[in-house]
C-alpha cells in the first residue's frame, strides 16, 4: 500500500526523521507569508507538473489546484537548503535484506535518471555505525544516524518495502525531509492496525477486527459481514476476523482485504460474502484472483448481484468455489 506524502511524514516524526512544519487541508488555511503548497497524489512527478509550489498567497494557490482537481494539499513551511540528496532503504525481495540506497544527486526522479551516481549498502543487521559513516563521507554531510536509522526503523518494524527520502535537504539546521514515498507491504497490514489508525487511514482500521477463530470473514457492508460471521458460529466455526471491504470497493480494494485476512497465519480458510449493489461482481472476482496467487489458501465466496455471471466465470476458471447463497458456501467452508 503506498502512503501519501502527509502520510509518510507522519511516520518519518514518529521514528526521529527531521521534516518541515506543515498542515494537511483540503480547502482554506490560516498561514501567514510564504508557504510550499503540495498536491498529495500517490504518483510522483508532481515537481516538474506544478504540484509543488512555492508561494506568498498560500489559498490562492490551493483554490487554483482545486480548480484543478486536486483534493487534498500539504502546506509547509519553505525550507532553505543548499542541496538535495537521495536516500532510501528497500526491502531487497530476492534476498531480503534491507538495501540502503543513497545518492548525492536527489530530487530528480531516480527512476527516470539514468546516469545517476548512488551508493547501495546491504544492511541485513541493521546500520551501524561504520555504514553511517560511509554514507555521510559519500555524500559529505553529517548527521545522518537518526535518518538512516528511522528509515531502517520504517522498513523493518511497519514491514515497509520502501521508505524513501527525496529529495533530503541539507540546510544549517541539519538535514530535512522535504518528501517521502513509503510502501508498505500488503502482505503485513494486518499486524499495523494502530498504524493504520494513526495515520487516519480509517477505512483500512475501523473496517477490521481481529477474533480468535480459523475463518477469515469478508464481506460487503457492515450488517452483512456482521450476518456472515453469526452465520459462521452458529453452524459451528469461529470466526478469525471481521472485515467490511465498504461500499463500491474495486478490484484494488477488494484484494488488499483478501491480502490481509488471508495473510494472517491464523486464518485456514477465507469465506467472502458480498452482495453487490455499487460494488461490482467482476471488480470483485478480478480481486479475488489477484490475490489468491499469494494467498495460497482456500476462498468460498457468496457472490450476487450486478455483473454476478462474469463474476462467477472468472472464478470458475481459476477454480475458486462460488455460490448464490450464504448457507451452502459457510457449510462448505465447515466441512
Ligand atoms: P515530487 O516531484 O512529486 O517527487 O515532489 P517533491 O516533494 O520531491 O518536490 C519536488 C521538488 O520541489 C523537490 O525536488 C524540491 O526541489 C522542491 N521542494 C519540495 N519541498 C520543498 C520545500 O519545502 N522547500 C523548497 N524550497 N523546495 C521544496
Ligand atoms: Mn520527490
Amino acid at each position: 500500500m503506498k502512503l501519501y506524502e502527509y502520510e509518510g511524514k507522519l511516520i518519518f516524526s514518529k521514528v526521529g526523521i527531521p521534516i518541515p512544519k506543515g498542515i494537511v487541508t483540503e480547502g482554506r488555511v490560516v498561514w501567514n507569508g510564504k508557504a510550499v503548497v503540495k498536491a498529495q497524489l500517490l504518483e510522483g512527478g508532481r515537481g516538474k507538473r506544478g504540484l509543488v509550489k512555492v508561494t506568498d498567497d498560500v489559498n490562492k494557490t490551493i483554490e487554483e489546484m482545486r480548480n484543478s482537481g486536486i483534493g487534498k494539499f500539504l502546506v509547509e513551511e519553505v525550507v532553505e537548503h543548499t542541496r538535495e540528496i537521495y536516500m532510501s532503504i528497500m526491502m531487497d525481495r530476492s534476498s531480503g535484506e534491507p538495501m540502503l540506497v543513497s545518492s548525492p544527486q536527489g530530487g530528480i526522479n531516480v527512476e527516470e535518471a539514468s546516469d545517476i551516481k548512488t551508493l547501495i549498502i546491504p544492511i541485513e543487521r541493521g546500520p551501524r555505525g561504520y555504514d553511517i559513516f560511509t554514507v555521510e563521507k559519500y555524500l559529505r554531510v553529517k548527521g545522518l544516524e537518526s535518518v538512516i536509522k528511522g528509515l531502517y526503523k520504517i522498513v523493518t518494524e511497519y514491514d515497509a518495502d520502501l521508505a524513501e527520502i527525496n529529495p533530503l535537504a541539507v540546510t544549517d539546521r541539519g538535514v530535512i525531509a522535504l518528501d517521502s514515498k513509503v510502501i508498505l507491504d500488503d502482505n503485513a497490514l494486518f499486524r499495523h492496525e494502530e498504524l493504520l489508525k494513526e495515520i487516519g487511514r480509517k477505512e483500512e482500521s475501523d473496517n477490521y477486527v481481529e477474533l480468535d477463530g480459523d475463518i477469515g470473514i469478508i464481506g460487503n457492508g457492515a450488517g452483512l459481514t456482521m450476518a456472515t460471521m453469526d452465520m459462521v458460529k452458529l453452524m459451528g466455526g469461529m470466526p478469525a476476523d471481521f472485515l467490511d471491504v465498504g461500499g463500491g470497493a474495486d478490484k484494488e480494494r477488494v484484494k488488499e482485504c483478501v491480502l490481509k485476512v488471508g495473510n494472517n497465519p491464523k486464518v485456514k480458510k477465507i469465506l467472502i460474502n458480498i452482495y453487490g449493489g455499487i460494488t461490482r461482481c467482476d471488480q470483485v472476482a478480478e480481486g479475488i484472483i489477484s490475490a489468491y496467487t499469494d494467498v495460497k489458501k482456500p476462498i468460498f465466496v457468496r457472490l450476487v448481484g450486478t455483473n454476478e455471471e462474469e463474476g462467477w466465470k472468472m472464478l470458475e476458471k481459476v477454480g475458486i468455489k462460488f455460490y448464490q447463497d450464504v448457507e451452502s458456501a459457510v457449510g462448505d467452508v465447515l466441512r
